[in-house]
């Protein structure tokens, strides 16, 4: 028997006027989807009440972990997702390139990703960064390692005491004045130091000088958020008796699978975004158990992306796309595979076009077993939300792979 957990990332959604009252996935045509419908449909309470809604708990959930328990903030679990593992004694954060509009004193936060910078442009400023003599200077006083990565997102390591971090995450503070939101709390003044000194670094550097020419914004800053300390998880093959990977373009699903001792291979081209490499995700995702593993999670980013943006119709494509790009694929090869299988498909949460963030509603679920297939019906929020919740992820992933406590 293998099992395949298939996720797309926030296509849980409310009814919507421009759509006649449907929700996108009750909108679009999705015969994959109503394939695994036709199986057994549930709920299940992905993020607890007590915790935010979002991908770093939920995910937890999805691998049968209890984020009230083990959740400790979402930058050690992306640290984990480039394989940096962090000490007792150390917090670790997420380091965003960003953009700064006008002067560093009085700046705006005119990008919170440094205008999509990626690839290996994102690389090269933070390598040169942290070569700076300047900036090493401060990196050392804060007793601080920088681990550089081809996207905007960047991870920074320092030993720490008890006392709180207070920092604010860019996106909540886009276009708005950054004085009043610098660093405090522990290493305050550092931290405010290292962003000041990069903000000077990177304006003079030949990749923003570029990015200017092409009506780019510079990558001319860095910001510090989301601290948090090493998070310990249990091993998903010594609870369950499964071997499994899991093929996300997200560091942060990456690194939970990773903790969770599952392997997590970096897929080129994948983005987290629309134009992402489908293809390659499912062929990294069949050759895993065509290799042995027993359960594979299969991750797709983009609906969610696009709902934080507010876009109906690159939402509704997304959900199109993992069913014709992903779900389709992955059921014929399963079907031509000589070995039952069991599929299991969910979002992680709600993401709310209405309101462009997550939102913390039971998340639906339909698990397809090849060996009862049932009848398709559309897979929709609608069909399961009088069933009965499931409170936790091992629950749900109990039920899913057919073992009882
Ligand atoms: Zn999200």
């Amino acid at each position: 028997m293998k099992y395949v957990l298939i996720v797309g990332d926030g296509m849980a959604d409310l009814p919507i006027d421009a759509l006649n009252g449907k929700t996108p996935l009750e909108a679009v045509a999705a015969p994959g989807m109503a394939r695994i419908a036709g199986g057994e449909l549930g709920r299940v309470r992905t993020c607890p009440e007590s915790l935010p809604a979002g991908s770093d708990v939920a995910f937890l959930t999805l691998l049968g972990h209890e984020p009230v328990k083990c959740y400790k903030g979402r930058s050690p679990l992306e640290a984990a997702g480039e394989q940096v593992e962090l000490k007792e004694d150390e917090v670790s954060f997420r380091m965003n390139l960003i953009s700064v509009g006008g002067e560093y004193d009085g700046g705006s936060m005119a990008s919170y990703n440094g205008d999509g910078i990626d690839g290996p442009d994102a690389f090269e400023l933070v390598s040169d960064l942290i070569h700076d003599p300047e900036f090493a200077e401060i990196m050392k006083k804060a007793r601080m390692t920088i681990t550089p990565t081809p996207t905007f997102r960047h991870i920074a390591v320092v030993k720490a005491s008890d006392e709180p971090f207070l920092l604010t995450p860019p996106h909540d503070i886009a276009g708005q004045v950054i004085d009043g939101y610098q660093p405090r709390g522990q290493l305050a003044n550092e931290l405010h130091a290292l962003q000041k000194r990069a903000h000077e670094f990177l304006c003079g550097h030949p990749v923003n000088r570029r990015r200017v020419k092409e009506g780019l914004l510079m990558a001319n800053g860095v910001w510090f958020w989301g601290a948090g300390r090493a998070t310990i998880l249990e091993d998903f093959t010594e609870k369950y008796q499964k071997t499994g990977s899991a093929v996300s373009a997200v560091p942060l699903v990456r690194g939970i699978a990773w903790l969770s001792g599952l392997k997590a291979p970096r897929i080129d081209g994948a983005t987290g975004t629309l134009e992402t490499n489908y293809e390659g995700k499912v062929e990294a995702a069949l050759n895993a158990l065509k290799s042995g593993d027993d359960f594979v999670l299969l991750h797709l980013e983009a609906p969610d992306d696009l709902s934080h943006l507010g876009d109906l119709e690159g939402k509704m494509e997304s959900i199109r796309r993992l069913d014709e790009r992903m779900i389709q694929p992955v059921m014929k090869a399963m079907d031509d595979m000589e070995e039952d299988y069991r599929l299991l498909l969910m979002p992680d949460h709600y993401t709310l076009l209405s309101t462009c963030t997550h939102d913390g509603t039971p998340a639906p679920f339909a698990i397809y077993d090849s060996r009862m297939p049932g009848t398709p019906r559309p897979f929709t929020e609608a069909a399961c939300s009088n069933l009965p919740i499931l409170e936790s992820g091992d629950q749900l992933m109990r039920l899913f792979l057919e073992e009882d406590e």
